[in-house]
Formats: structure tokens, C-alpha cells, sequence
């Protein structure tokens, strides 16, 4: 069945690959991004290649009037909404001791404050209690929200553990409502996320290669897999859970 779907962080790595899936599958997709509308442009462009249908969306998801401004150009352009995949996050790299209090609101603003309101405008959409047909929520979150994450990463993985558990109250509260809600947590996956910070793509590919069962990074089409599983009516019967993408890790 086709679906109308929100992707946030969608103009390169996991989100561009999620994106792109949901066009082969012929799905409706907004193509959220905050500061590459180029990669933004190249990925609904790939959508449509696929048998999709794009919109894009400049939106920063630490910014709730950005975010709801989507949601609504969303409905202006499409009328209804089957998902969102919550993907778009940071990082910021530090020694604790150096952080500073902006360098926690700049991370978490992103990485749980607007996943929480894209959320809450998907709710508002969706529910069967307020008109909807129902629909699926996918939270991308990170197995360092079990393994404590890279060095430096202690920001970054505090967001992440708030992602799973504010995934898993969630589900529970909007079952009733027909709203399946999950998490995806990857592993070391090859994106730009590695680039600029002092580990660096290198060092993290060889920290997967030692490190886990499969010996090696895992590609954004890996994690898309199992988020378009999700999204989809196969998943009927999924919520509540988050869904390791790691290579055994
Ligand atoms: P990435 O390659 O750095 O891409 C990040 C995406 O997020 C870009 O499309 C970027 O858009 C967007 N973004 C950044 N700030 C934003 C904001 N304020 N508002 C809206 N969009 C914003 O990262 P990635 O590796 O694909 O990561 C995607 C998700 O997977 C993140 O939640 C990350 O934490 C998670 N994850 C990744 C890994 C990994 O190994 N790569 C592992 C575990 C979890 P613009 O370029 O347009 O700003």
C-alpha cells in the first residue's frame, strides 16, 4: 500500500538511503533538511526516479516552530500522513569536563526535543481518536544508548538513551490509537557523521572491523532496510521495541 511519509535528516547519509527505499517502494516522502538543499534536491530527485513522489521540506528539528511549519506544508500539499522517521541527529565531540551547557542544549534540541515534537504533530495527525488512520513512528536511535558510545560521545548518547525510552513510554500510550512506535539503533555505519570529529572514518571503521561479528562498517541502505520494515504494514504487529542494525556488536 502506498504511504505518505516524513523522513527529518534526509539529505545525506541514513535519512537519504530511507528516503530513497520509501521512493522504491512508490511511497510519498518529504525530504526534510536543515543546511544542504543541493543533497536535499539530488535525494527527491532519486524518489521520484524510483516511482516515488518527493516534496522538500528546510526545517531544523531543534526548532519546533521549523518542524510544525513542515508538518503542515505536508498537509497542504498531501492531505494525510501513514509515518515519519525521525532520523535527523548530531553529534558533539568533547572531553566532558570542556562542555558547556549550550553544547548540551544544541545536541539534545535536535536529538530529542524536536523528535519528540515531530512526534507529537505526527500524533495529532494519525490517531484514530482525532480523525487518523493510524500509522508508524520510527525514532533512529544508536546502540550507544547500551555500550556508552565512542570516546567523547557522552552528549550524543544521553540523547540517544532518551530516545529509547521516551520510543518505548510512547508506544504505550498511542497503541490504543492504531500508532506503532520503534527505534532503530545502528551501529558504526559509513556517513558523514565521522567526518570532523577526531575519530574519524578510518579509526571507526577499524574500530567495526575488530569489533563486531561481521567484521566490518555497516552501509546506510543496512539501517534503511530494517526502518522501511518498520515503517511498513509488515510491521503490523511491531511497537514498543528498538531494533539493533550493528553487525552483532
Ligand atoms: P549524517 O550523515 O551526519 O547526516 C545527518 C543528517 O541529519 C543530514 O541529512 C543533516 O541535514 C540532518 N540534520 C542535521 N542537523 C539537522 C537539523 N537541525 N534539522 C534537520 N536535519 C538535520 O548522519 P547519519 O550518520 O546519517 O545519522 C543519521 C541518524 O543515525 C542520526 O540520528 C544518528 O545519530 C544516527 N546514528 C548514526 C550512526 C552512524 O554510525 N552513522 C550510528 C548510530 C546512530 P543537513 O545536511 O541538511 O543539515
Amino acid at each position: 500500500m502506498s504511504k505518505t511519509i516524513i523522513v527529518t535528516g534526509a539529505s545525506r547519509g541514513i535519512g537519504a538511503a530511507i528516503a530513497t527505499g520509501a521512493g522504491e517502494r512508490g511511497w510519498r516522502v518529504c525530504v526534510n533538511y536543515n543546511s544542504s538543499p543541493d543533497k536535499a534536491d539530488e535525494v527527491a530527485a532519486a524518489v521520484e526516479a524510483a516511482g516515488g513522489e518527493a516534496m522538500t521540506f528546510k526545517a531544523s528539528m531543534g526548532v519546533e516552530d521549523e518542524l510544525v511549519a513542515m508538518y503542515k506544508a505536508v498537509d497542504d500539499n498531501w492531505g494525510s500522513l501513514d509515518g515519519v522517521c525521525n532520523n535527523a541527529g548530531i553529534d558533539h565531540e568533547a572531553d566532558f569536563a570542556e562542555t558547556t551547557w549550550e553544547n548540551y542544549l544544541k545536541v539534545f534540541d535536535v536529538n530529542i526535543l524536536g523528535l519528540m515534537a515531530s512526534c507529537r504533530e505526527a500524533i495529532r495527525r494519525m490517531a484514530t481518536s482525532k480523525g487518523g488512520s493510524g500509522g508508524s513512528i520510527v525514532n533512529i536511535g544508536s546502540i550507544s544508548a547500551r555500550t556508552g558510545g565512542l570516546p567523547g560521545d557522552v552528549i550524543y548518547t544521553a540523547t540517544k538513551g532518551a530516545v529509547d525510552s521516551f520510543t518505548l513510554g510512547l508506544a504505550k500510550e498511542v497503541g490504543p490509537d492504531g500508532i506503532r512506535v520503534t527505534c532503530v539503533r545502528p551501529g558504526v555505519i559509513r556517513t558523514d557523521i565521522f567526518s570532523g570529529n577526531e575519530f574519524g572514518l578510518e579509526k571507526v571503521e577499524e574500530l567495526a572491523r575488530t569489533n563486531s561479528p561481521m567484521q566490518r562498517i555497516g552501509e546506510p541502505s543496512e539501517v534503511a532496510a530494517m526502518a522501511l520494515f518498520l515503517l511498513s504494514d509488515e510491521a503490523s504487529f511491531c511497537t514498543g521495541m528498538a531494533y539493533d542494525v550493528n553487525g552483532g556488536r
